[in-house]
């Protein structure tokens, strides 16, 4: 571990007092324990609650994203909580996510943008009922390309596909390649090789391979 990836786990640590470093079989750290958080969302109600959580950072982390499974059994699974049966809590779309952690870079950051909001809209569920007070996007496939659809500006499924494909391939090579957006110009030549450029910034082509729809 380098000493920046020392400093970000040592500061979520003080964050985070209920959670503590555990044995791990992957490359990366396992973070377990009571994550407890206090928030107000978009000018809602402050929430104070908590959630027995096991987080994965990967070694690679800011450039790939980490996994949380909730372990209390407290957020009701097969409802509509985002959440897969074994515990893994939906966070977001991958790019989504990736955004977020790239304005923050550190596991706090991760916590406050990503875990945070998530587990306020559980605990505001819980409480009152109704839908998720933000994200409203469907759980699972569909749910990521509508995402991916405001995120791109591209409607299409298709060119969603296409667009994240571009992304698992050097720039030099996507950028001879048709545009995804429909202009009819390789991507080169049309303004929407900078908004895949944004992206390219945040994780390396190997990583967007990984991320391919279909
Ligand atoms: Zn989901
Ligand atoms: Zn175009």
């Amino acid at each position: 571990m380098g000493v920046k990836a020392l400093n970000s786990l040592n500061q979520f640590l003080d964050d985070y007092p209920g959670m503590s470093t555990a044995p791990c079989s992957d490359a990366g750290i396992c973070l377990r324990g009571r994550f407890r958080f206090k928030a107000s969302i978009s000018g809602n109600d402050e929430i104070e609650d908590f959630y027995m959580l096991e987080i994965f950072v990967p070694d690679k982390f800011p450039q790939a994203l980490p996994e949380v499974k909730e372990t209390g059994g407290k957020i009701p699974r097969g409802g509509n909580f985002h959440i897969y049966s074994d515990g893994s809590l939906c966070l977001g779309s991958p790019l989504r996510l990736l955004k977020k952690i790239h304005s923050a870079q550190n596991l706090t950051g991760f916590a406050d943008k990503c875990l945070v909001p998530y587990l306020y809209a559980v605990s505001y569920k819980l409480m009152h009922g109704g839908d998720f007070v933000f994200g409203e996007l469907a759980h699972g496939d569909q749910g990521i390309v509508d995402d991916y659809s405001i995120m791109l500006g591209l409607q299409e499924r298709y060119q969603i596909i296409k667009a994240i494909q571009l992304l698992g391939v050097k720039k030099r090579i996507a950028n001879k390649r048709p545009c995804p957006c429909g202009c009819g110009k390789r991507l080169g030549a049309c303004l929407f090789h900078h908004k895949l450029n944004e992206f390219r910034k945040m994780a390396p082509v190997a990583w967007f391979k990984t991320q391919a729809l279909n």
